[in-house]
């Protein structure tokens, strides 16, 4: 069991006091080595099944393999990484350890993305809306944060490259948000894009911020979306708290093996060379949507998506979908006006977009 209370300065000061003091599900013990009669498994696998481990057998929690790849990938030690479910079980893991159930809340910067709020409303807690600076490129107010953040306030939720407008946050910014919540809440910083900004993550500054936390996926730069895995980089005694509330076997084998073997080098390298094409498609939709009459205005993205303002939105969505083509309409989130997000698809997915949106260039007629 954890000390409690914790002592003065750890970052479980913030966290519910009846989770700090839980004792864990004890699951059975992981000693691969030995023969599994301790678990209520079967002895035989499905005749279908072509996993290594095979799935009659329970998962490894917390798998060290898995784990050590991934914090070489981002950087940071083992023991500062959780792996689960998609950054999406990050988040709601991190608010039902922090946030009391009517009591606490948390601080959001919308437009943003929607899994904070409801996360935060599952578990019973207020969120606090501290809107991002629409006339500042959608910058984030730290200041106004600042101010908003009272006793109650155990997380603030920051999305940087930010969905559903594209922007990267201004790292030194973030930073001095970090210095100024010492002691006071977790920041939570979602990079889940922050591949295709091409910029450093915040997960090297864990090591100094023991209430900083960033969360990384593989759904998005490493197409892994499917698989379901994501990665919680914080200090030791959060990822220790956050074990004990994340299902034993979080994890299917099935997925394991498949993100083993994502990771080798050379499917790495398949990313980064897809990253490249994505940046250019990147550049040519943004061109190519600013020169339509249709748009009013694009927003500079450091994301694998595009915000366009359209003159009529129904209009553009409505042609997109007869194209066969699924846009994201983001007007009701405020402050985004009459919006679309685009996600950026292969080269030809998104040439057929522009065209059916009116927005290639008049080909030259030929005779
Ligand atoms: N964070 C952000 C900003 C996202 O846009 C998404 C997915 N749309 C997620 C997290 C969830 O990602 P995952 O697949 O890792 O759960």
């Amino acid at each position: 069991m954890s000390t409690f209370p914790p002592p003065a300065g750890s970052p479980l000061a913030l966290a519910r006091p009846e989770i700090v003091q839980l004792v864990p599900y004890e699951h059975a013990a992981w000693e691969p080595s030995l023969v599994r009669l301790h678990a209520n498994e079967l002895p035989w696998r499905a005749s279908s099944d072509s996993t290594a481990a095979g799935l009659n057998r329970y998962p490894e929690p917390q798998p060290q393999a898995l784990v050590q790849r991934l914090a070489a990938l981002y950087g940071v030690s083992p023991r500062a990484v959780l792996v689960g479910r998609g950054s999406d079980e990050g988040i709601d893991l991190l608010t039902r350890a922090f946030c009391r159930a009517g009591r606490d809340s948390v601080i959001v910067c919308p437009p943003t993305f929607g899994m904070y709020a409801v996360a935060a409303r599952i578990q019973g807690a207020e969120v606090v809306r501290v809107p991002l600076a629409a006339e500042h490129g959608f910058a984030l107010d730290a200041n106004a944060i600042l101010e908003r953040c009272a006793d109650a306030v155990k997380i603030v939720f920051v999305c940087s490259p930010n969905n559903p407008t594209g922007n990267l946050m201004d790292e030194s910014v973030l930073l001095q948000l970090a210095a100024r919540l010492v002691g006071r809440a977790l920041l939570v910083i979602d990079e889940a894009y922050v591949e295709f900004a091409g910029a450093p993550s915040l997960a090297r500054h864990v090591a100094q911020y023991s209430h900083l936390v960033v969360l990384r996926t593989l759904s998005k730069a490493h197409g892994l979306a499917g698989a379901r895995c994501g990665t919680t980089i914080a200090a030791p005694e959060i990822i220790a708290t956050l074990r004990k509330i994340i299902p034993p076997y979080a994890l299917t084998q099935l997925t394991i093996e498949a993100v083993l073997a994502a990771l080798q080098p050379a499917a790495l390298a398949v990313a980064q060379e897809r990253l490249r094409t994505l940046r250019t498609e990147r550049e040519r939709l943004t061109a190519a949507l600013r020169s339509s009459r249709a748009v009013r205005r694009v927003w500079r993205s450091d994301a694998n998506f595009v915000l366009a303002e359209f003159v009529d939105a129904t209009a553009a969505f409505t042609r997109a979908r007869a194209a066969g083509l699924l846009v994201r309409d983001v007007r009701s989130q405020p402050g985004l006006g009459d919006a679309l997000r685009i996600t950026l698809g292969t080269p030809e997915q998104n040439e057929r977009l522009l065209d059916a949106l009116d927005c290639l260039p008049a080909r030259a007629t030929t005779r």
